[in-house]
């Protein structure tokens, strides 16, 4: 071990102990099992149930939404929310290239076409300035909408993502939205319970996005949400999201293709009992993060990653930061820890370089690189 590899292993182990932590894994101290035995003791397991409405009303009320759809899975809802923003064939979808996978493949889902941006180094999100400087460049508005120059496609959406529960660049992104024409749907996925300005990610845009996975800051198991305060994009999803059949208390009216995606009353269920535990859930990654920053401040050449400025973060997913982006340093890193029972991950591979977006179109991601090579996830929800 090198001195920088001692200094890490040594920093993380003060906070963690020398007990092998995961990077992250859900907690059940609340009243799961008694919500799941009446879930399963009234027979309502699937897509009809109180715990279903329950779960909805209750997401509402803690992001501060008008409307909450619950479905079966955070790619589900952005495909819906996609979908219900009128996002189809041949449309250009930006996004950020330092993303997990889920937020181009719901673009895809749409038969449009995932665009890679750059992120900004202090948030992880989207660099607001250099895509301005990029769109200046590289589009021009007609009849109101912005067309792509070098592929002649109408450019529609920009899907911000709040990069670990990090809130990202929003006022600016939500005046650059406004300036090309550009609907804003946010990948809140990370973020229960991270606020942009006192405001809950998510409720930004036309629509937001927020998972319940296994690996998220709470779970129902598989589901996810789409939140919004427009009564139509609510109306319209609920609706596609049960296969659009018409209210009726027999007949089988589908007026158009719709999906399965409706979140089951036994992942509701687990979901409402997880929602009642989620202050202190937020209260004890808040106090890991806190140990993190009082032992990483000892050392130099790397640090804790740090809510943005006026912002609260869920720290969802704790970041090592490195000073210098260096692949090869950053390699023998996760091999060392690994090694040494401290369970780290590196950040997703940068999409645009992933088989299936290899030839999207794609600026330059100068940031995303850097970013790539000094980023270490860490284990996450140690129980203090
Ligand atoms: C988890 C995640 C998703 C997808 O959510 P699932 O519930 O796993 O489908 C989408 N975007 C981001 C950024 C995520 O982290």
């Amino acid at each position: 071990m090198n001195e920088l590899e001692k200094n890490i292993v040594q920093a993380i182990k003060s906070v963690i102990g020398d007990k092998k932590h995961s990077l992250h894994e859900p907690i059940f101290n609340g009243n799961e099992w008694i919500y799941l035995k009446d879930c399963l003791d009234s027979t309502y397991v699937s897509s009809v149930g109180n715990y279903v409405t329950n779960f909805e009303k209750n997401i509402s009320d803690f992001v501060g939404s008008k409307y909450a759809v619950a479905v079966s899975s955070g790619t589900a809802a952005l495909h819906l929310a996609l979908h219900v923003a009128g996002i189809s064939k041949n449309d250009e979808v930006l996004l950020p290239a330092l993303t997990f996978v889920a937020t181009a493949n719901a673009i895809t889902y749409c038969n449009a076409i995932p665009h890679f941006v750059d992120s900004d180094e202090e948030t992880f999100g989207v660099d607001s300035n250099k895509l301005i400087e990029y769109l200046d460049e590289n589009t021009k508005q007609r009849d109101g909408q912005c067309i792509n120059l070098k592929t002649g496609r109408v450019i529609k959406a920009l899907i911000p993502v709040h990069i670990f529960g990090h809130p990202c660049q929003i006022d600016e992104l939500i005046e650059l939205c406004a300036k090309y024409n550009l609907k804003l749907i946010e990948d809140a996925a990370e973020g229960i319970g991270s606020y942009y300005k006192g405001q809950h990610v998510g409720t930004f845009g036309i629509s937001g996005v927020i998972s319940f996975n296994g690996n998220k800051t709470i779970t129902t198991g598989g589901g996810g949400v789409l939140i919004t305060n427009d009564y139509e994009t609510a109306k319209m999803a609920k609706h596609l999201s049960t296969t659009a059949k018409m209210p009726h208390e027999w007949e089988y009216e589908h007026d158009e293709i719709g999906f399965n995606y409706r979140m089951p009353n036994i992942n509701a269920a687990l979901g409402c009992s997880q929602l009642e535990q989620i202050s202190k859930l937020l209260q004890f990654k808040r106090t890991l993060f806190n140990r993190y920053k009082t032992e990483f401040d000892k050392y130099t050449g790397f640090s804790i990653k740090e809510e943005p400025k006026n912002c609260k973060s869920n720290y969802w997913l704790q970041t090592l930061l490195l000073d210098n982006p260096d692949k090869s340093v950053l390699k023998k890193l996760l091999i060392t820890t690994n090694q040494n029972n401290i369970s780290t991950r590196p950040v997703w591979n940068l999409l645009n370089k992933l088989k299936p977006f290899q030839n999207n179109p794609c600026m330059e991601l100068n940031n995303s690189e850097k970013l790539s090579k000094r980023i270490i996830n860490i284990p996450s929800n140690v129980v203090l």
